[in-house]
């Protein structure tokens, strides 16, 4: 499987998300070409603004394999994580994040700020930017036009 592959999964989280009126955002994690871990925005569902996708798929990972130490891990996220996924990421070691659309306000990883390359990361990841960005681009785009004009009702 290649990154788009992985990436179209997290896209279906994401859609399922966006389905239950959370901002359609999801993860996976990928261990030596296996998914260990898997999660989608529940922000709203449980009222707990740690409930993002990617954190749920490093918790589900950490189970999987037993440690905290995810070295050797990919990390598939629909869009650019903010500063907490960013912080998650380097306190994991994943080795590798792959994320879809850029997050201009909140983008930890290289748009609003990039913590993964800060003096205060002790942790190098090799980052890919922009895979599906179309598609993982409109998927958000869609969700906030329609609670735009819904709110308008
Ligand atoms: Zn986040």
């Amino acid at each position: 499987m290649q990154d788009q592959d992985y990436m179209k999964k997290a896209l279906d989280l994401a859609r399922q998300a966006g389905s239950k009126g959370e901002v359609p955002i999801g993860a996976i994690l990928v261990y030596k070409g296996k998914i260990i871990g898997q999660g989608a925005n529940q922000k709203e569902e449980k009222q707990n603004a740690l409930y993002h996708a990617e954190l749920l798929a490093l918790n589900q990972g950490a189970q999987a394999l037993g440690t905290w130490w995810l070295e050797g891990c990919t990390l598939y996220v629909t869009l650019e994580p903010c500063s907490m996924c960013a912080g998650a990421l380097i306190n994991t070691r994943v080795s590798r994040l792959v994320y879809g659309a850029k997050n201009p306000r909140f983008g930890a990883c290289g748009s609003a700020i990039d913590l993964l390359k800060s003096p205060a990361s002790n942790h190098k990841i090799e980052v890919v930017s922009g895979c599906m960005e179309k598609e993982t681009g409109d998927l958000l785009s869609s969700f906030f036009k329609n609670l735009r004009e819904n709110k308008k009702d």
